[in-house]
């Protein structure tokens, strides 16, 4: 993609939860056209509605007009096939973080992109080189990793995996950038540079939790107001969701072979028993 295709990109989103959606939102307010599938209708119905609302709610506050709110919801399309996601310029995917899952995905979107398109990941934690391996051009495949809520954080952590070329990383910063984020690139290795020191502090959050060295408040109280996080570690894993916290250790548990990264027995629980956050209303904390 040259610049000028970048800003006339066509772009396919694969997966509408948490992710997907903000992913769809924000590049479809950056001027793209965007079309979504999700494997389950429900979900795409969930994210037309998230969206819809998330867009009402920014009109409200007056920090979007009603005729650009009304534009973004446009250029967005739901789509009930991989199929109708048509030849975009741009695919990212943000399903479920299964590597089965996804490099069944990226093997469809490899036959799909136009050519010199460029197919990207959201994945947290599964090693870019390694679904690179669907596709036939390694080098126009890169790790696009947004933040939740995608809409409000800045930054898109571009991961470079080993084939990834230097074009397709500087096209990727640019439409990061047309998206109103902050691109900051990253070699591919477990865990990237956010979840390889995020997660070792919430995973220690949690056994502090299970040592009963304080309340859950407590401990999110500490971070917040001694170290000036905006958000503690427990109401964090919270909105990241329990199980995919879960997954990411586990793959630098893995992945580096150090007891460092060992799941906390509790975190396992809390997962075990459906408390995985704000997405079931419950984790470290009640959501009502
Ligand atoms: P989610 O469970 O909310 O959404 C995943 C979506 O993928 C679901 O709607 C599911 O129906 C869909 N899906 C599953 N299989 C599919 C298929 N074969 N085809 C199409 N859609 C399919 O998960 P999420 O939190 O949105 O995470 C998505 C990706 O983003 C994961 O790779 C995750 O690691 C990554 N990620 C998550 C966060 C976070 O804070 N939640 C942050 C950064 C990156």
């Amino acid at each position: 993609m040259t610049e000028t295709s970048i800003k006339n990109a066509s772009v396919a989103v694969v997966g509408a939860g948490t992710m997907g959606r903000g992913i769809a939102q924000v590049f479809a307010q950056g001027g793209l056209e965007v079309r979504v599938h999700d494997a389950y209708a429900a979900s795409m119905e969930a994210a037309q509605k998230f969206i819809g609302s998330m867009l009402d709610k920014a009109v409200d506050k007056g920090k979007l007009s009603r005729p650009d709110a009304d534009a973004t919801k446009k250029r967005i399309a739901f789509v009930p096939s991989m199929k109708e996601l048509g030849r975009p310029d741009f695919a990212i995917e943000a399903a479920t973080e299964q590597l089965a899952v996804k490099l069944d995905i990226l093997r469809a979107l490899d036959g799909m992109v136009a050519p010199g398109g460029i197919i990207a990941t959201n994945t947290s934690s599964i090693s870019v080189t390694k679904l690179a391996s669907a596709v036939s051009h390694p080098d126009r495949f890169i790790g696009m990793h947004f933040f939740n809520p995608v809409p409000l954080m800045k930054l898109v952590e571009v991961v470079r995996g080993l084939a990834t070329s230097d074009e397709t990383v500087a096209e990727t910063c640019q439409l990061a950038e047309k998206l109103g984020k902050t691109p900051l690139t990253v070699n591919d290795h477990p865990g990237f540079v956010s979840n390889r020191v995020l997660m070792p502090m919430i995973n220690e959050a949690v056994f502090t939790l299970q040592d009963g060295v304080a309340d859950a408040k407590t401990i999110d109280g500490v971070m917040t107001l001694g170290m000036n996080h905006p958000m503690g570690p427990l109401a964090l894993a919270d909105l990241i969701g329990l199980d995919t916290c879960l997954f990411i250790l586990e793959v630098l548990h893995r992945d580096l072979g150090e007891d460092r990264y060992r799941p906390c027995p509790l975190l396992r629980k809390m997962v075990d028993g459906g408390r995985l956050g704000r997405k079931t209303k419950r984790g470290f904390y009640p959501y009502e």
